[in-house]
């Protein structure tokens, strides 16, 4: 269904309130209005570093110092950035009961910082560093300084632990991941061109499970019009922003809701 007008809206938060066991899965979209860019479009990441080149485990290990200059800039841009109102409206969902748990492709912790309790990183968080030799792990701050290819007391190169292209999908975030997308009421997809695999296969799984499907992004993606049951065109801060007031006007309506 094409969803620009107030029905959509209407018909999305229906199946919210009843359902009530609505999950999202958000992708680097949902951040876009925090500053941090997405990786395709325009605007995007890769049109400045080719992604074969940069973002996989096998170029890491080859050229670190070049893959670092990339990842310096992510996690210089993320570390300054601050939830926008779709992160908050997220958490305003879950605190109403709506949604039970957020599944992110994103590494930013912005769903984290805006209140979110149940947050499962497909993808990792850049938050942290790994050892490639050892396995240690450090706080990134302690670390990282700009410019630099941060270093275990091994004297092996840290990494962010993200997951590139290239490695697998940490199990308990997957297994979690999929747990949700079985059993949830609804799927409300933010935010991902749903092209990186396997996080793609995630509104698939919720579909054949009997979920609902909601797609919230401002373009069309591989979801719309099929595993999407309704795409909500436009930004995730005033699609769900549009959403929690239909809720809340309902609740008003609904005697002892
Ligand atoms: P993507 O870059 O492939 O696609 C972004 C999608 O967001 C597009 O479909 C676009 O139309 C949509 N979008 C743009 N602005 C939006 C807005 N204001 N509201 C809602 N939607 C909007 O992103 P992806 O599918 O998440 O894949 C990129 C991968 O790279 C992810 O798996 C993630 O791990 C990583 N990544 C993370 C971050 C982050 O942590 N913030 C940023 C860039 C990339
Ligand atoms: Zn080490």
């Amino acid at each position: 269904m094409r969803a620009d007008g107030r029905e959509p809206i209407r018909e999305a938060s229906r199946l919210l309130a009843g359902r009530r066991n609505a999950v999202a899965l958000t992708g680097a979209g949902i951040s876009v209005e925090s500053g941090i860019p997405s990786f395709r479009g325009s605007q995007g990441m890769w049109a400045k570093y080719d992604p074969m080149e940069y973002a996989t485990l096998h170029s890491f290990m080859q050229s670190p110092r070049k893959v670092w200059n990339m990842l310096s800039e992510m996690v210089s841009v993320c570390g300054f950035a601050v939830p926008n109102a779709a992160h908050k409206g997220l958490a305003t969902l879950e605190a109403m009961g709506v949604v039970r748990a957020v599944i992110t492709q994103n590494v930013d912790g912005l769903h984290q910082a805006a209140g979110s309790r149940r947050v499962i990183e497909y993808h990792g968080n850049l938050d942290e560093l790994v050892c490639v030799n050892c396995w240690k792990r450090f706080p990134t701050r302690d670390r990282w300084t700009p410019g630099d290819v941060p270093r275990c007391d091994c004297g092996e190169i840290l990494k962010p632990n993200v997951v590139l292209f290239g490695e697998p999908i940490p199990w308990l975030a997957q297994e979690q991941a999929e747990e949700e997308a079985r059993t949830c009421g609804v799927l409300v997809v933010i935010g991902t061109s749903a092209q990186v695999s396997p996080a793609c296969d995630i509104p698939r799984i919720a579909k054949e499970s009997g979920a609902a499907v909601v797609e919230i992004n401002p373009e069309e993606t591989s979801l719309s019009g099929n595993v999407a049951d309704l795409h909500l065109w436009g930004s995730a801060s005033e699609v769900i922003g549009r959403i929690i007031e239909r809720l809340k006007e309902a609740d008003d309506v609904t005697p002892g809701h």
